[in-house]
């Protein structure tokens, strides 16, 4: 099929040269930051998704809004841009498969296909010897009765398409009613995990560009506050033998997967320094935010880059350490935060995502320190974020 408007700027070597237009499905904040990067090393960006005056919107040179599913509006869209990558991996697959018909597609559906579906992502890492947390397919209560008596309490249920942040994820711990948790599932392919001790939780963010060279950042450690990410530190407080492993095991995932872009890996630390694979996700990652400020190639620009095909950038960090806080709609609750005291902490970044409504929850923007150590850090943004909450 013939592309209408395709003015990409393509170098011998194939390169998707600045002047280029690049698409991007989805349009929340990841979006919004790649946006930026994109949008200073000359790209033009347009961005897809059923909303209006998003937050990739905002910066894009053009917001197509309509339904992943309606084909006419997202054909539409893929024949005005040069390579289309995501900032949202929930794309249903025959849309993406539309896109691979006219557009290198980066990273392809394939990977999506596996990362957007619990269950098919826990197949690949334990089909590929990657560790990760024991699991079951549950489809019905027998499944989960099964599940729970191989698997033990506490577990973990959680439904294969569609969580986020801790949606749509029950802890079945003694005395739970697991039948009822899983009836709060309405019939949706669940997949019972067992229950992982960790004693912390990190994230791992690998590029890897079109010849199969790959970058990866120094290792993240993530808190989490009801579910969501609150704080990231970086280098993470983790034996260096711990940080080579959980570095050199996303780099095996990425290599296994073919894959052209960024993904985060989630991982947990065991007590004996192991690491185990949470979650995948083909895109920039919350706990890479921090990179924007703190490493020579943040984590966007490097998106760009291997979605354009163009050569990596350095990940190394520019400063001993960094921390990040997420800003939550929470933060309204008793007013406007406290933006002037902030601003005047100078050395902090303050990030904000153009989202109208803060709702409880919504993840609205972060801040960001940088330090000669990452605790240091850690303590300026915590006191940060103390001022903005005038306490
Ligand atoms: P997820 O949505 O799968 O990333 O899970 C959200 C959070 O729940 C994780 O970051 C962990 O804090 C916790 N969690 C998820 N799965 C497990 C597990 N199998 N064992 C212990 N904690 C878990």
């Amino acid at each position: 099929m013939k592309k209408a408007t395709n003015t990409g700027l393509r170098d011998g070597a194939g390169c998707i040269l600045p002047g280029s237009t690049i698409g991007v499905m989805g349009s929340g904040q990841l979006g919004r930051m790649m946006a930026i990067e994109a949008k200073k090393l000359g790209y033009r960006v347009k961005t897809y998704s059923p909303d209006a005056d998003t937050p990739t919107g905002q910066v894009a040179d053009a917001e197509f809004v309509g339904a992943y599913e309606d084909e006419a509006e997202v054909r539409a869209f893929f024949d005005r841009i040069d390579v289309l990558t995501f900032e949202f991996e929930n794309v249903p697959s025959a849309t993406v498969a539309w896109a691979e018909e006219v557009t290198p597609v980066r990273p392809s559906g394939a990977i999506l296909h596996v990362c957007q579906h619990r269950l098919r992502e826990k197949e690949f890492l334990q089909g590929n010897g990657f560790p990760c947390a024991p699991f079951r397919r549950v489809d019905t209560g027998e499944d989960l009765e099964r599940a729970l008596a191989e698997l033990g309490r506490p577990a973990v249920l959680k439904t294969a398409a569609f969580g986020y942040d801790g949606k749509g994820q029950v802890k079945i711990t003694e005395g739970v009613d697991a039948g009822a948790a899983l009836a709060g599932f309405s019939g949706q392919t669940a997949v019972l995990e067992g229950w992982v001790p960790f004693v912390a939780e990190i994230s791992v963010i690998v590029a890897r560009g079109v010849g199969g060279e790959c970058r990866v950042y120094p290792v993240f450690e993530n808190v989490h506050a009801n579910h969501i990410l609150d704080v990231t530190i970086c280098p993470a407080r983790i034996p260096e033998s711990s940080a080579d492993a959980a570095r050199a095991l996303a780099v095996s995932i990425a290599e296994r997967l073919g894959l052209v872009g960024i993904m985060a890996v989630e991982m947990f630390l065991m007590a004996d320094g192991q690491v185990m694979v949470n979650e995948l996700a083909p895109r920039p990652h919350n706990s890479g935010h921090l990179t924007f400020d703190a490493s020579v190639t943040s984590q966007f620009e490097q998106q760009v880059r291997a979605a354009c095909g163009l050569p990596l950038g350095s990940v190394e960090l520019k400063v001993g350490g960094a921390a990040m806080v997420n800003l939550l709609g929470d933060e309204w609750s008793g007013g406007e935060p406290d933006w002037a005291a902030v601003f005047a902490m100078g050395d902090v970044k303050v990030h904000l995502y153009g989202k109208l409504e803060p709702r409880k929850g919504r993840k609205m923007g972060h801040l960001t320190a940088l330090g000669g150590s990452a605790e240091e850090a850690r303590v300026r943004v915590l006191e940060a974020r103390r001022v903005l909450r005038r306490g």
